[in-house]
């Protein structure tokens, strides 16, 4: 077995199946947790990148709530396996205006109705009070340390036997000598396989952390204008701002590893508006996520290409949905046909 890629998926792939006795090497081609998997905003949230109301709407009620219980068991299992890389601090999807609360009254009353647990909260209350209309706490959503949670979840395949090769760039999979080789790659994805290149199209998200407050202000990761801003505090603890890639949104697609002074600015200034002055800001950097037609990945077996699988496209919402989608490729390929994987047939894009 072959995977290319160590962020979640291909850890996540690998990790299932060293322990089902195959043998499987990782080929990748910086460090592990180097692409998205180490850059992100480190929220660990169940369900896909549509809310839960418009998944519906999408894919069926049977098999919208199929998905958010497949992530709820994937946040469980990831809780267990982080160990203190996660804190369970639930998450705050925030309404900026009028609209946004009406949009996410509808998500919280479409996860009710299913049963799935959510608490409305009518007003954010503290330095959020008057600025956001209403808000979904999801009470068993998380915070991960993002790159320390994938070390360890490769370390935990590389004892179950997975050979994890860094500095390992594929040039093409047909190079690769395995029965099976999966593709796990996400926004990074260029060259390797061209219907993938046409489905994911490569997607910038910059972000900035500032040096240690002197107090914990928000809690819990939070969310607003559709996950155009997010924002959550490390344990340090720092101040973590990510997102207005809508003030540039053409530009944003791309595979360019670049901070931009025009989306800096914006996130330093909204820094400060959120705390009532300017913190120092110690960290930039950006990472590339996978976006697809639809906002849901593209996981399973390549049409056509006997043995060639893909794992890739979570459209910015790839900590716990990565982790499952490896895992279910992975126990596809050892043949134990998990009834998720057709949520995510890759054929729907191909
Ligand atoms: C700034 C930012 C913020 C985000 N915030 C969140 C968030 O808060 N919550 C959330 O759920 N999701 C978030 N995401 C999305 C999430 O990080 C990704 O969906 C997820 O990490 C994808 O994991 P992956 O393992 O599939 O891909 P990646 O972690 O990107 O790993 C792919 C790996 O493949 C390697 N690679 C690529 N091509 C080759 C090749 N030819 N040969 C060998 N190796 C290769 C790369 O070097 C890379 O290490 C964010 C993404 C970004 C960029």
């Amino acid at each position: 077995m072959a995977i290319v890629g160590a962020g979640v998926t291909g850890c996540s792939c690998a990790l299932t199946l060293a322990h089902a006795g195959l043998r499987v090497r990782v080929h990748e081609a910086r460090e592990v947790a180097s692409g998205a998997s180490g850059r992100n905003g480190g929220f660990a949230l169940r369900g896909g990148a549509p809310p839960y109301d418009v998944a519906r709407a999408q894919l069926g009620a049977e098999r919208a709530a199929a998905l958010w219980r497949l992530t709820e068991r994937a946040l469980e299992r990831l809780a267990e396996l982080a160990g203190d890389a996660f804190r369970r601090t639930g998450s705050l999807r925030l309404a900026a205006d009028d609209d946004e609360a009406t949009a996410l009254r509808a998500e919280y009353e479409a996860l009710r109705a299913d049963g799935f647990e959510a608490e409305w909260r009518r007003e954010p209350d503290g330095r959020l009070a008057g600025r956001f209309h209403g808000a979904i706490f999801h009470p068993r959503d998380g915070s991960i340390h993002p790159a320390r949670w994938v070390r360890g979840l490769a370390l935990r395949a590389a004892e179950a036997g997975a050979d994890i090769r860094e500095r390992d760039p594929v040039t093409t999979v047909d190079e690769l000598d395995a029965d099976h080789v999966v593709i796990a790659t996400d926004g990074y994805t260029r060259g390797l396989l061209e219907q993938l290149d046409r489905a994911v199209r490569p997607t910038r998200g910059q972000v900035i952390a500032t040096e240690p407050l002197n107090a914990e202000y928000f809690a819990c990761p939070h969310y607003a204008r559709y996950g155009y801003e997010y924002w959550q505090q490390t344990e340090d603890p720092r101040l973590v701002l990510g997102g207005f890639r809508d003030s540039a949104l053409e530009d944003e697609f791309t595979a360019e590893e670049t901070t931009t002074p025009g989306i800096q600015t914006r996130l330093e200034a909204f820094a400060r508006e959120l705390l009532g002055w300017a913190p120092k800001i110690t960290h930039r950097w950006s990472g590339i996520f996978g976006v697809t037609h639809d906002l849901l990945p593209l996981a399973g077996p390549v049409p056509g290409r006997a043995g060639l699988w893909v794992s890739c496209g979570y459209s910015g919402h790839g900590n716990v949905l990565g982790l499952a989608c490896g895992d279910l490729v992975a126990r596809a390929i050892i043949e134990q046909s998990p009834p998720e994987l057709a949520l995510f047939d890759p054929a729907r894009a191909f």
